[in-house]
């Protein structure tokens, strides 16, 4: 399935540390938005997300929903919910179908989450949205989406149970590494250790999968997946021609497009990944020895048939719930 990846609006009323690029306070248009939406349609996307900064801030983030539903686009939106009082959006809300939504917590402790945020009360705000959310709209996806570092690494395993507990409607996890081709060089710190990603991790992965849960996992090497490769967002970008469109606001990066080529020789293998069985289907492993060490990658060598299991898992997900976010 095609899709495309629309940012409205680049304001934001949170401070994440680990924000790759910043507010430029730029807000599109309608007519622009509906330039973009013709665009996609002609370009047979059937997938839109909308994003921001944090996109419920676009005044005319309803009327931006509606359109999109009038282009017959299947609707992602990506937001931080911040907006748990706003009675009206959520009533508004409530008269479109089939709306999915990716809702960022990154820990179930309001000091670590706020601190990821820098904006205080943000956990209680995007909690007390999200129960909000779940009691008045009805054929709704949620997902949490946990942007994975060294403040929420070692709990991920709690968290995962936990916003299960809390929140049991909640039907899937979107579990991301940071984003280290953009992150600020002064926060390069807070990019967990790939060791890091070890058997409590793995651990966290099959709660998700034994809740009935989707699970999107986005930027982390094979090696470090063992048994949920086929979750993996590369196999998605790898083994799929689909183009995946962008639009941002931003002059030097407006509208691009994602696609198999942006898996370069440079940005994405080690010396031991050379000979590895996965390298077919594994990418990504951008800033080698500058953030990872590149003897933190594993050679993987599979087993005869090892291979075509993972394949064989990765089609046998239901096609609603592949790792295909974009
Ligand atoms: S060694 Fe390299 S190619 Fe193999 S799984 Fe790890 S990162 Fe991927």
């Amino acid at each position: 399935m095609k899709s495309a990846y629309l940012q409205i609006i680049r304001i934001c009323n949170q401070d994440c540390i680990f924000c790759a690029q910043p507010q430029n306070w730029k807000i599109l248009s309608v007519p622009e938005i509906i330039k973009q939406m013709i665009f996609y349609k002609k370009s047979s996307v059937e997938k839109l997300i909308i994003t921001g900064w944090e996109p419920t801030l676009h005044k005319d983030f309803l009327k931006i929903v509606w359109l999109a539903q009038k282009f017959w686009f299947k609707i992602i939106i990506q937001s931080n919910w911040n907006q748990f009082n706003n009675i009206e959006l959520v009533k508004w809300l409530s008269r479109f179908k089939w709306l999915e939504f990716i809702i960022s917590l990154h820990s179930h402790e309001s000091v670590i989450h706020d601190q990821i945020k820098r904006s205080p009360w943000s956990f209680e705000k995007t909690k007390n949205g999200l129960f909000y959310l779940l009691d008045n709209l009805q054929d709704v996806s949620i997902k949490i989406a946990i942007a994975i570092n060294i403040y929420n690494i070692t709990s991920i395993k709690d968290m995962i149970e936990s916003f299960i507990q809390i929140f049991p409607s909640v039907t899937g996890f979107v579990l991301n590494n940071l984003d280290v081709y953009n992150i600020p060089k002064d926060q390069y710190h807070i990019v967990a250790d790939l060791p890091q990603f070890d058997d409590n991790f793995r651990d966290a992965l099959d709660k998700v999968i034994k809740s009935g849960r989707t699970l999107n996992i986005e930027r982390i090497p094979l090696c470090y997946l063992k048994w949920f490769e086929q979750y993996a967002d590369s196999l998605e970008y790898i083994l799929w021609n689909d183009i995946k469109y962008a639009h941002y606001l931003q002059e030097d990066r407006k509208s691009f497009f994602l696609d198999r080529d942006i898996r370069t020789p440079e940005t994405a293998y080690g010396k031991n990944c050379q000979n590895c069985d996965l390298k077919k289907i594994c990418w990504w492993i951008p800033k080698l020895g500058e953030i990872y060490d590149e003897n933190d990658l594993e050679t993987q060598t599979l087993t005869p048939h090892a291979f075509d299991i993972i394949l064989e898992k990765y089609y046998s997900i239901n096609t609603s719930v592949r790792p295909n976010l974009w």
